[in-house]
C-alpha cells in the first residue's frame, strides 16, 4: 500500500518498505518463503527485479532477512545493514539468543548511526538486536521502523521480549523517537500510522 508518494509498504507477515527516489530501495526482504510476494509486489508497482538498486536489512530475524539470498540473486543490488549487524547476516558471529535461521549473504556496505544514505537517516535502535535500526525519510516525515516497536491493533510499544536481546534497551531505543520530527510511521509488524500531529507522537 502507499504510506505518501514514493513510499509503499509490501505486506507479507512482517512488513518491508520500497523507497522510490532517484534509486529504487527495498527495506527488508520478508522470510524465505515470502520472497516471490516481494517480487510479485515489485511487478505490481511495475518494477523489474533489476530495478531495485538497494536493499537495507534493519536486522537479522528470518522475518526481515529470509528472503535476502533470493532477493540478492534475482535483484542484484547492493546489500547494507548496520555495522554491528552484519556478522550475523553473514553469520560470521554467533546470534546472542540462538542460531538463526536464514541463509547466510554477503552484506556489501554498513551503516552506521546518524547517517544519511540516499535520503535516509539512519538511527540504531539496540535491543530488539544489537544491531537493529529505523530508517527517517526526513523529506517525507515517514519512519521506517523496523522492529524498533510495533502496532499492535493500534497501540504502539515494544516488540514481545522473548525476541528482543536486551528489553531494557529496546525500549530506550523507543524513546528516539522524540528526537525526531514525524508524520507517518510504518512498522515492521502492525498497520502504518499515517499523518499524525506532533501532539499524537508526544504521547507514547
Ligand atoms: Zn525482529
Ligand atoms: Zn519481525
Amino acid at each position: 500500500m502507499k504510506i505518501v508518494d514514493g513510499i509503499y509498504s509490501i505486506e507479507t507477515f512482517a512488513t518491508s518498505a520500497l523507497v522510490v527516489d532517484s534509486h529504487l530501495i527495498l527495506v527488508d526482504t520478508s522470510a524465505d518463503s515470502e520472497a516471490k510476494e516481494i517480487l510479485k509486489a515489485l511487478k505490481e508497482f511495475n518494477y523489474q527485479p533489476r530495478d531495485v538498486e538497494f536493499i537495507i536489512i534493519t536486522h537479522t530475524h528470518p522475518d526481515h532477512v529470509g528472503g535476502l539470498a533470493t532477493l540478492k540473486e534475482k535483484t542484484e543490488a547492493t546489500i547494507l545493514a548496520h555495522e554491528i549487524e552484519i556478522p550475523y547476516i553473514t553469520k560470521e558471529k554467533e546470534y546472542p539468543k540462538g542460531p538463526l535461521r536464514h541463509q547466510a549473504v554477503s552484506v556489501d556496505r554498513s551503516l552506521k548511526d546518524g547517517e544519511i544514505f540516499e535520503g535516509l537517516l539512519v538511527i540504531h535502535t539496540p535491543g530488539h538486536t544489537l544491531g537493529s535500526i529505523a530508517l527517517l525519510t526526513q523529506e517525507k516525515s515517514v519512519l521506517i521502523a523496523g522492529n524498533s516497536l510495533q502496532n499492535r491493533d493500534g497501540i504502539l510499544g515494544p516488540m514481545p521480549d522473548t525476541y528482543n536481546t536486551d528489553p531494557k534497551e529496546h525500549r530506550d531505543s523507543i524513546k528516539k523517537r522524540a528526537h525526531y520530527d514525524l508524520e507517518h510511521l510504518l512498522p515492521g509488524h502492525g498497520e502504518p500510522i499515517i499523518f499524525q500531529s506532533s501532539y499524537f507522537w508526544n504521547l507514547f
